[in-house]
């Protein structure tokens, strides 16, 4: 079986529902994604690799990993830390804005769980996937030691997978994220940035710019997400632009990069063409719009997803 494991973190979600009530759900950029891989492709591994806490809200988290059929083999417990929370409020003009809880997050521990088993089981996956989120979320020491995670494990033949993701406020300095990515992007067998990504950090602006950045980083396959329009992507030097449909009904574009990214590599695991595999991505994006919140009913995305969907 192909497998494919998305490190970071996932986050209990609240929203107000009037001014006494909140919902409860959980997301996170790596957790999306790997809820939209293995909702296209139910036959692939499809892998969480986190830590959370021993609490009641992280049994919860790791039941709905569970529910999802994510692997959770590398869902770590730490005994004293508990997950990261946000808060999304909506005013009267239907803007959101989000609060965080999540610097003391167990997530950000991960790096204490990845020892030698561990690395060693990894290398036997098809596909590793760090986000800039991800990055974000370590302190320098813990960075550095996945820095040579990545490279054993690259070492070792595993696709390593990079989507910088860039989150201002996650970072100390535009330095700092900068230094980071450029050592992701070397690292990385596979890249899948959006072209706002790099334009404040790189000041690239356009998604022919983007792929010649990557390139030169090293990267061999490259998926640049440049807006509702289009997808331009790089594999082994060969130019390719996919242009998209806009969706006419935009609900809500939360964790829309997140189901392109999952599909898009879940497709490429499944041994899809990169034409197909972007055609299968940019369905499950749009698609996941068309509904509140970053995990879209799972009934009416696979019903969408059907055409694209393997056995
Ligand atoms: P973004 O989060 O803007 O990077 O978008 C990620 C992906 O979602 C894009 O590459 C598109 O495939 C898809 N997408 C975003 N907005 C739209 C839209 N308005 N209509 C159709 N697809 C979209």
């Amino acid at each position: 079986m192909k497998s494919i494991y998305f490190l970071g973190e996932c986050m209990v979600e609240l929203k107000s529902i009037d001014d006494t009530t909140m919902r409860q759900s959980f997301a996170g950029d790596v957790y999306n994604s790997a809820v939209y891989l293995k909702r296209c492709f139910p036959s692939l591994n499809s892998g969480i690799l986190t830590a959370v806490g021993d609490d009641a809200l992280s049994k919860r988290m790791v039941e709905q990993f569970e529910q999802e059929q994510i692997n959770v083999d590398f869902a770590f417990v730490h005994s004293t830390k508990a997950p990261g929370v946000y808060y999304i409020q909506t005013d009267e003009n239907g803007e959101r804005s989000f609060t965080y809880w999540r610097n003391d997050s167990a997530a950000r521990q991960i790096m204490t769980f990845l020892d030698d088993d561990v690395i060693d089981k990894l290398a036997e996956a098809d596909m590793v996937f760090v986000s800039g989120i991800s990055l974000a979320i370590l302190d320098n020491t813990e960075l550095n030691k996945l820095w040579g995670v990545l490279e054993t494990l690259r070492g070792n033949g595993v696709n390593i997978v990079f989507d910088p993701n860039y989150r201002a406020r996650l970072w100390h300095s535009q330095q700092e994220a900068k230094s980071a990515f450029d050592r992701a992007f070397a690292l990385a067998n596979t890249t899948l940035p959006g072209v706002e990504d790099l334009a404040v950090l790189y000041g690239l602006k356009r998604a022919d710019k983007v792929i010649q950045f990557c390139r030169e980083a090293g990267c061999q396959e490259i998926v640049v997400k440049d807006g509702p329009s289009s997808v331009v992507t790089s594999v082994n030097g060969q130019m390719e632009v996919h242009p998209v449909k806009p969706v006419d009904h935009v609900v809500d574009t939360t964790s829309a990069g997140d189901a392109f990214n999952g599909a898009y590599l879940g497709a490429r695991l499944s041994g899809f063409d990169v034409k197909k595999a972007v055609a299968c991505a940019a369905k499950a994006a749009g698609t996941v719009i068309q509904y509140p919140g970053a995990i879209a009913p799972a009934e009416a995305f696979n019903h969408a997803m059907v055409d694209f969907v393997s056995a």
